[in-house]
């Protein structure tokens, strides 16, 4: 039997050296034509460099505690979970996580995948298929539209936190299913979205709303608990919060917090449960002993925005809602050179350029630590100064 997917393509020229994977190399000229080839910093044992490239907020992926925490359930449970958390690949250390976490942010339960970027591909692929209809917008991150892509649903895109658009467009609908998604704290600059209103939105219309708190937990909310727990929104009816290890917690994974009945709903049904190795116990971990050190330290995260604000201040930028700086330099080119121009000086920052961020809108993204003092980030401030005057752009 055959089956075959999408259209067939018009015929082609054999002839043309265009064919099999020959169309590598003109794709590749006009990506460095456009300004848009990658070439990943590679990171070296005893070369030093002040790091603001990373999503490493609160610093705690170098902490003792964390890098001892990874160590010991290694040590425990071996160098990887085995296989799918349906099979064996779950171990005690994954649902003690799993009750941690939910217990920390307020949710009945909680379910960690080996990363992020399929806890939301796994979340909304459970949550919406064919016949429903997803209001996704224009800041959610890839892995939600991704989500969205997946999901065979109609997906209506808004603008970003326009949140009337969303109660129009769940009105007019004709599915009786909808699903709301969003980030919390858009990843590209930071800015925060109209959770509370966007929760309202999607009650008052009968559909649930899922929110991305990647950038939020240990960032935001009381003791780092994220956006959602400052709008007094933790456990609300029809609320689904993804989050990530990858960041705050120095660790990598990805989580779903809801409802008892999603998470055993996500088991049955969420693909990357059930095809996807899981979570490694290192991370499991990590991110537990993570979790501790916020516990007991939950004025983390106001060090964290102290020093966003003050970085922010340093460098002209402003006043930063979490704890992302975005410098608009405008072209990609620009934006390539400023970054590598930070790095010859020492100082390693993010440079997000399309399809990360609309056209004329490359930028330098830095992302702010909790454990920077005063006089780094004022030298990160004149590294970064002096970068964007050498190509040009300031
Ligand atoms: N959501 C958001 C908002 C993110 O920024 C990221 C990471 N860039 C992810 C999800 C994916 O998380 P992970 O890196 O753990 O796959």
């Amino acid at each position: 039997m055959t089956i075959t997917s999408g259209q067939p393509a018009a015929g082609h020229d054999i002839t043309s050296g265009e064919v099999g994977l020959g169309w590598l190399a003109r794709a590749a000229r006009d990506r460095a034509e456009a300004g848009l080839h990658r070439d990943p910093h590679v990171r070296r044992v005893g070369v030093d460099a002040i790091n603001l490239g990373s999503n490493d907020y609160l610093g705690l992926s170098t902490h003792p505690d964390v890098v001892a925490g990874a160590q010991a359930a290694a040590a425990q449970w071996g160098g990887g979970s085995t296989a799918s958390r349906l099979v064996v690949g779950t171990t005690q250390a994954h649902v003690d996580l799993e009750n941690e976490l939910a217990d920390f942010l307020g949710f009945p339960a909680a379910l960690a995948f080996s990363s992020g970027y399929l806890a939301n591909v796994g979340a909304v692929t459970a949550l919406a298929g064919r016949g429903d209809l997803i209001v996704s917008d224009t800041g959610s991150h890839a892995s939600l539209i991704d989500g969205c892509r997946l999901s065979r649903a109609r997906v209506v895109v808004v603008d970003r936190g326009d949140h009337d658009a969303v109660r129009a467009a769940l009105a007019e609908r004709t599915e009786e299913r909808a699903l709301v998604v969003t980030d919390s704290v858009y990843s590209i600059d930071g800015e925060p979205a109209p959770v509370a209103d966007l929760y309202a939105a999607a009650r008052a219309h009968g559909a649930t709303l899922l929110v991305d708190e990647a950038h939020a937990v240990g960032v935001r909310g009381p003791g780092g608990r994220g956006l959602v727990a400052e709008q007094g929104l933790s456990g609300a009816p029809d609320l689904v919060v993804t989050t990530v290890l990858s960041k705050s917690f120095g660790s990598q994974g990805g989580v779903v917090l809801g409802p008892a009945i999603l998470r055993s709903h996500l088991i049955d049904c969420a693909r990357p449960m059930i095809f996807d190795t899981g979570l490694n116990p290192a991370a499991v971990g990590a991110a537990r002993a993570a979790l501790r050190i916020l516990r007991a330290d939950p004025a983390l995260p106001d060090r964290l925005r102290d020093n966003a604000r003050h970085l922010a201040r340093a460098c002209g930028a402003d006043e930063p809602a979490a704890a992302v700086i975005s410098i608009i330099v405008g072209d990609p080119q620009q934006a390539v050179d400023a970054a590598a121009a930070c790095r010859d000086r020492g100082v390693l920052v993010g440079c997000f350029r399309p399809p990360s961020v609309p056209p004329g809108t490359s930028r330098l993204r830095i992302t702010v630590r909790a454990d920077l003092d005063a006089a780094t980030l004022d030298h990160v401030a004149e590294v970064v100064d002096a970068a964007l005057r050498e190509v040009g752009a300031r």
